[in-house]
């Protein structure tokens, strides 16, 4: 049923919409009218399916100048040390899916401290926004989606076993922000999150 795109077209990587999603009829390949994108739409109802990145959001907990890292119990990134994160869902706020995301890996209650960075690349499919947050106890426990949860000083992270790209980017720019005392953002508004 999907028309060929058109061979002067790019095409989108990943798509995995097949049907559409409001009427179940097979999706047609169109090239988009205001870029090189090649989009999928319904030729029953016009929608048009934007190929999205996901956003993840994650924190780097920290505790007497200790960042709690989580050793991944699934894939990607099996056995591999990351920040405790996952997927926004729907109708939350990011500060909220970052907490609840880092209880659940970690059984730790965090605070917000600031916005550590936001990263994309290209190819991506997803956009990670990592928090720096500060863990109100050290009694953390693995949750089912972590092996393992440990403290680690500036001189002791694991470089070699970062689960992601994003992982070791986000280590390095808190010990950026660690070496030269840096406030972070202060025009982004900075907690109590806004549940
Ligand atoms: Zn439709």
């Amino acid at each position: 049923m999907s028309e060929a795109p058109s061979p002067n077209s790019k095409a989108v990587p990943g798509t995995k919409s097949r049907f559409c999603v409001q009427c179940g009829t097979a999706l047609l390949l169109r090239p988009s009218r205001s870029s090189a994108a090649v989009r999928q739409t319904c030729p029953a109802c016009q929608v048009t399916v934007y190929d999205t990145p996901s956003v993840v959001v994650a924190t780097l907990p920290v505790t007497e100048q200790r960042v709690i890292l989580i050793r991944r119990a699934t894939e990607p990134g099996h056995g591999k040390w990351a920040y405790a994160g996952g997927y926004l869902e729907a109708g939350e706020t990011l500060e909220a899916a970052a907490i609840r995301e880092t209880r659940e890996e970690t059984g730790l209650e965090v605070r917000i401290a600031g916005l550590l960075g936001v990263y994309s690349r290209p190819g991506g499919r997803s956009i990670t926004i990592v928090f720096l947050a500060a863990a109100e106890r050290d009694d953390w426990a693995p949750g089912p989606e972590a092996l393992e949860v440990k403290a680690f000083e500036p001189g002791q992270i694991p470089w070699d076993g970062l689960a992601f790209w994003t992982v070791t980017y986000a280590l390095e720019d808190w010990l950026h922000v660690c070496e030269r005392e840096l406030s972070l953002p202060s025009a982004w508004r900075v907690g109590p999150p806004r549940l």
